[in-house]
């Protein structure tokens, strides 16, 4: 079944949400309060509307109640995104996800309802910087304030050993829970595995645990 979205401001983000979830074949609303955003994603989503998104009758008047999620990707107008964010919250929408701007439009959006709240720059930010220590850190995931996923390639210190020698758990405090190999991907790999050259580690653990095996078992190759 198509399951219905909405993306509220067609900016450079809330453009790209639109264009994927249409080209995954999902129903999608697009509403901007400008008209040229409007032309242009009209042959895009499955509808296009003009809109000012913190105007509850208006809102209402689209019929964004039969909408299952609303992303809320209004940009630089952090008040209209709050507001927009209040209103959907009050109309009782499945699912909420909005673009923060900052950590106190992150904390604020979070108290008025939002169900998920993203921030694309810090994300991205941080990814990079992760991917910039190590050329073995091919990705790095927030999974919670406290919790990360990186994907490294296995160090020259692993290769040969199994992950029972390693004892990364016991020692680093993180979780190998796959090892992509090739094409290969193998999850919840077992303590016998036995680790080789270009094979593709997924970690999971506290921060500070990532960093500590980062440093010791990815880097100072
Ligand atoms: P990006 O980095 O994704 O391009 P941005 O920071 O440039 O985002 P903005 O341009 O501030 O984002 O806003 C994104 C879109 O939201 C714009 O197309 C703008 O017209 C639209 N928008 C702003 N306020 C409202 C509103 N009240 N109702 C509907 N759309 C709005």
């Amino acid at each position: 079944m198509k399951r219905e979205f909405a993306v509220i401001g067609l900016g450079r983000f809330g453009g790209s949400i639109c264009e994927e979830l249409s080209v995954e074949g999902m129903k999608v609303l697009a509403i901007d309060i400008n008209e040229h955003k409007i032309n242009e994603y009209k042959n895009i989503a499955s509808h296009a509307v003009i809109a000012d998104s913190t105007d509850e009758q208006a809102l209402k008047e689209i019929g964004i109640k039969n909408i299952d999620h609303v992303i809320v990707a209004i940009g630089d107008n952090i008040q209209a995104s709050i507001l927009t964010t209040v209103i959907l919250a009050d109309l009782g929408i499945n699912k909420i996800t909005v673009k923060a701007q900052n950590d106190y439009h992150e904390k604020i959006l979070n108290k008025i309802g939002a169900h998920q709240v993203v921030h694309p720059e810090r994300d991205m930010g941080r990814r990079l910087a992760h991917s910039l220590i190590s050329s073995n850190i091919l990705d790095y995931l927030e999974l919670s304030e406290d919790y990360s996923m990186v994907e490294v390639m296995a160090g020259r210190k692993m290769i040969g050993k199994t992950l029972k020698e390693m004892d990364i758990r016991a020692k680093y405090g993180c979780n190998v829970v796959a090892i992509r190999r090739g094409k290969q991907m193998n999850v919840s790999p077992s303590a016998d595995y036995t680790v080789q050259e270009d094979d593709i580690l997924i970690v999971i653990g506290a921060d500070k645990d990532i960093t500590k095996f980062e440093r010791q078992l990815i880097m100072d190759e």
